[in-house]
């Protein structure tokens, strides 16, 4: 997995995020919480909440992801928020019937708990012009999985990892041919996308808000994009936790989708003290 951008300002940030993941080593034990309910959860969806697919479209969430999702929901007071790299619409596509607090696009679209969307103005035409080029560039490849988004174009490789390096090329020259873009790196997907928040970006608006504000944070995801996720929720002195082995600046770590969710299943059984959360904890 890579960490770079092509913008200078993402090279900034690229650069602080290797300095931390070289200063910091995951716990592997995630730690034990006297009470959950004085906490805010923010989840990565896919790789944290359910299992990659290979095409994006594949994926579905069932009825007991769901049901374990309401429950965390409720435990914390509805002070949980779902941050993924995908389109809010999809988002509620996905957890039907629950709508919760979201963050799309890896942080360019939010919808903050009272349910009002905090987006950048979106020039949706000059995604579609780069939606073009990527799919002439991979025309007669089949595998490459090209998904249009909100203000992102990202190029799948998983059923073709050989094209990695072609894949990446594409999309470097199309970066390169803008201003107004970055280019951003995941598991088997590179994604071209307008300048905007990212997902540290997001988690720090949620915690200015109700019911998120006062309570420690935890946040969980499994990929790059994670990252700066990662250093918002350690800076408050909350709860990072990566999931699987890579490099990373989180402090615990747990080694796939099921032992997130078992960890958080045995909190939620606790009886906890549903009071009003504490001030203490956040710095
Ligand atoms: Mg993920």
């Amino acid at each position: 997995m890579n960490l770079q951008s092509a913008s200078s300002s993402r090279g900034a940030e690229t650069e602080t995020t290797r300095q931390a993941l070289a200063s910091i080593g995951a716990r592997h034990m995630l730690p034990a919480l006297d009470d959950l309910g004085q906490y805010c959860i923010f989840l990565d969806l896919d790789g944290t909440l359910v299992e990659i697919e290979d095409r994006p479209d594949d994926v579905r969430v069932d009825a007991a992801t769901l049901q374990f999702i309401e429950r965390l929901h409720n435990r914390v007071g509805r002070a949980l928020a779902v941050v993924s790299g995908r389109d809010i619409c999809v988002i509620d596509r996905l957890l039907h019937p629950l709508v919760l607090p979201v963050a799309g696009v890896h942080g360019l679209q939010r919808r903050d708990a009272a349910g009002r969307l905090h987006s950048p103005i979106i020039d949706q035409g000059a995604v579609e012009t780069i939606a073009t080029r990527v799919e002439a560039a991979f025309l007669s490849e089949p595998g490459v999985v090209i998904e249009r988004k909100a203000g992102a174009v990202a190029i799948h490789y998983r059923l073709r990892p050989d094209f990695e390096r072609r894949c990446q090329a594409v999309a470097q020259k199309i970066v390169r041919d803008r201003a107004d873009l970055n280019l951003i790196t995941g598991k088997m997907v590179c994604e071209i996308r307008l300048h905007g928040n990212n997902k540290g970006g997001v988690i720090a608006s949620f915690l200015e808000e109700r019911p998120f504000k006062g309570r420690r944070p935890i946040f969980a995801g499994d990929d790059v994009t994670d990252e700066s996720g990662f250093l918002t929720v350690n800076a408050c002195g909350g709860i990072s936790i990566k999931i699987g082995e890579d490099l990373t600046a989180a402090r615990y770590r747990a080694a796939n989708v099921q032992e997130l969710r078992k960890w958080f299943d045995t909190m939620i059984a606790a009886p906890g003290d549903l009071a009003p959360p504490k001030a203490a904890g956040l710095k």
